[in-house]
């Protein structure tokens, strides 16, 4: 079997584990082997995979959790595609590249999805976990193998790639001027009113790429990736700061790409839009920072369901010891429990944007989902909330404590994780209950050591979430606390939320447009109503079903359930399902 092994030198403290334990504990070094030699040079352990026998005392006896030792299947050893040096990580077969599909790739954070995306454009050679660094070996490789022609292609400067890159709040640092100019020069398809309309940019393209916000940004990048003629394109993460609306949006319009003969291939967290968007998936798994694994191509229904199970059939492969199930939970009662909050009728006036919020009330212990279009007033809700912004009518006179999280998280902070949540609270931090409930599910004591300025998107969201739910507070608002995470941070998440806030007796408000978690998350939702950027109103608090329904039958999408598994499911628009739920009057829940 081949063994890797693997250890994550940001995390290995030589000087504080009693200097080099685990060559210490190593029985093939006590016996006088060298399964653990050190490298002098950069002060650090290495493990020698032919020499160590997988006992994995160094594993556990590593105060940091530096290492990762795997026993995987012998069929693996010929599909390791990249190694990124010794005890690095390992990368082992790719997706497949289909002209006129969507290929959608599901997987964790860490796992080589993006390691993937590098090879397939062309900006990496991969190494095929040896010495290779040219194509020709590449090819032989892939043999027999349907990349074996895009290799060749690629190697040829056949295939022009095209990469819609993940973090769109970078942008700005490395592009200036209007977006019309950005877009022009991009524009080499002579599809620019077409795309410009699809993608709504007509009010934005005189504005400079520095004023957008990060859905505007979204949109853009998604504009200049399709304006140009490539054979590849690449979407990483499309959804983040996308409203629902737009969100399938896009899907239809990267769909209709793939049909006009391109190769797409996506990186999604969304599973209502990676459904939705993708002919094909694979699933990656693994271990994320130590190995991925690419599955077999799938059925889209059939990989999502397979994901969620944690188990691949045709692989016969476990990933995950549990299942991620979305049962029905019960509908919560109005006037179930104490009240934390009656807020009175408000509105907030911007001249440009009028904002109209209807009065309700808030009961403790219970987490409300915020859903809407983009620029429809959701933060200013939460802002008024939050005593940040003042209400033009109305008082939002209460001794609340709030705590926000918001949408576009800054990052100047100068110090470690853990400075940063300990100057919050740091007996919470030593708490068993937050260690429990919020610390350990979130990946955070991971991070502790790590620079907050050099955190990864994903890892600054996980950072700010746990800083909003450490604060003391009676009500916790959090914008879009889905961005940048992908399927299981997302679940972890939801459920630290809903256990805080039922165990602590808390109120949370959660800005969020990922439907399975709004699904998860909720106990009821506030839906917001109107014309973005003109004017919004907010309903009061209402139960789930009729909330979806309202939200759902404003946007013209019905939505159904996975019989498998229960996720929610969007249909396609004038299918049969979605005529006879329109017909219904049930978007949602059926
Ligand atoms: P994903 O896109 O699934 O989040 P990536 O392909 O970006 O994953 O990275 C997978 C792992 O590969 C990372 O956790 C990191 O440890 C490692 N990695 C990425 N780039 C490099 C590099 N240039 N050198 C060493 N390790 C790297
Ligand atoms: P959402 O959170 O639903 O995306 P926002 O509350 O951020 O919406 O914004 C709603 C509208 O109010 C937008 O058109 C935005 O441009 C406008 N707006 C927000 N803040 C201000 C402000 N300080 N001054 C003027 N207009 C604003
Ligand atoms: Fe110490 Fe762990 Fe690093 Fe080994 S891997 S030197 S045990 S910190
Ligand atoms: Fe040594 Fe066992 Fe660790 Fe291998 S797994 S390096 S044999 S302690």
């Amino acid at each position: 079997m081949p063994r890797i092994a693997v250890i994550d030198y940001d995390k290995c403290n030589p000087d504080k584990c009693g200097h080099f334990l685990c060559e210490r504990v190593c029985p093939v070094n006590r016996m006088g082997g060298e399964a653990i030699i050190i490298d002098e040079e950069n002060y650090r352990p290495i493990i020698q995979e032919a020499s160590c026998t997988g006992c994995g005392i160094c594993v556990h006896k590593c105060p940091f959790n530096a290492i990762t030792i795997v026993n995987l299947p012998e069929e693996l050893e010929e599909g390791c595609v990249h190694r990124y040096g010794i005890n690095a990580f390992v990368l082992y077969r790719l997706p497949v590249v289909k002209e006129g599909m969507v290929v959608g790739v599901l997987g964790p954070n860490g796992t080589g999805k993006t390691t993937a995306v590098k090879i397939l454009s062309g900006q990496l050679i991969p190494n095929l976990c040896g010495n290779n660094d040219n194509w020709d070996n590449v090819i032989k490789a892939f043999r027999g193998n349907e990349l074996q022609n895009y290799f060749e292609k690629l190697k040829k400067g056949e295939i022009r790639p095209i990469v819609k890159p993940q973090y769109v709040d970078l942008i700005p640092k490395a592009v200036k001027g209007k977006v019309r100019d950005l877009l022009k020069k991009a524009d080499e398809s002579g599809k620019f009113d077409e795309v410009v309309k699809e993608l709504e940019l007509e009010n934005i393209l005189d504005r400079e790429i520095q004023q957008l916000s990060g859905g505007e940004l979204q949109r853009v990048a998604i504009a200049a990736a399709l304006l140009r003629n490539a054979h590849f394109y690449f979407f990483d993460e499309p959804s983040s700061y996308l409203d629902i609306r737009q969100r399938l949006r896009i899907a239809k319009t990267i769909r209709r790409l793939a049909e006009s003969g391109k190769n797409v291939l996506t990186v999604e967290h969304d599973l209502a839009l990676l459904d939705y968007m993708s002919d094909i998936i694979h699933v990656v798994y693994g271990k994320p920072g130590a190995y991925g694994i690419f599955s077999q191509p799938k059925s889209t229904r059939n990989g999502i369901n397979e994901f969620l199970r944690g188990y691949l059939r045709d692989e016969n492969v476990r990933f995950r010891p549990f299942e991620i199930s979305f049962t029905k939970k019960s509908e919560r009662k109005a006037q179930e429990g104490e009240i934390l909050v009656q807020y009175p009728r408000l509105v907030k006036d911007y001249g440009s944007f009028r904002l109209e919020v209807e009065g309700g009330e808030l009961y403790v212990g219970e987490v409300v989902g915020i859903v809407g279009s983009n620029g429809i007033g959701k933060t200013t809700f939460v802002k008024m909330l939050a005593g940040v912004e003042k209400p033009t009518e109305g008082e939002v006179d209460w001794s609340l404590t709030v705590s926000y999280k918001p949408q576009y998280i800054k990052t100047d902070y100068e110090g470690t994780v853990f400075d940063l949540l300990s100057k919050i609270d740091t007996s919470k931090l030593m708490s068993n209950f937050y260690k429990t409930e919020l610390l350990n599910p979130l990946g955070i004591p991971d991070l502790y050591d790590r620079q907050v300025n050099e955190l990864s998107g994903g890892e600054l969201q996980r950072v700010a979430i746990t800083a909003c739910l450490l604060r003391d507070a009676d009500l916790y608002l959090l914008d879009e606390p889905s961005a940048h995470l992908d399927v299981e941070q997302r679940l972890a998440v939801s459920k630290a939320i809903r256990s805080l806030m039922a165990k602590n007796e808390k109120t949370a408000l959660i800005v969020e447009h990922d439907v399975m978690m709004v699904d998860y998350l909720s106990d009821r939702l506030i839906v917001f109503e109107g014309e973005p950027g003109k004017y919004g109103r907010a309903l009061p608090p209402m139960g789930m079903r009729e909330g979806m329904n309202r939200f759902l039958a404003n946007i013209g999408i019905t939505f159904r359930r996975d019989p498998d598994t229960g996720r929610p499911r969007a249909n396609k628009e004038g299918s049969v399902k979605d005529r006879e739920q329109k017909e219904m009057g049930e978007y949602y829940y059926l």
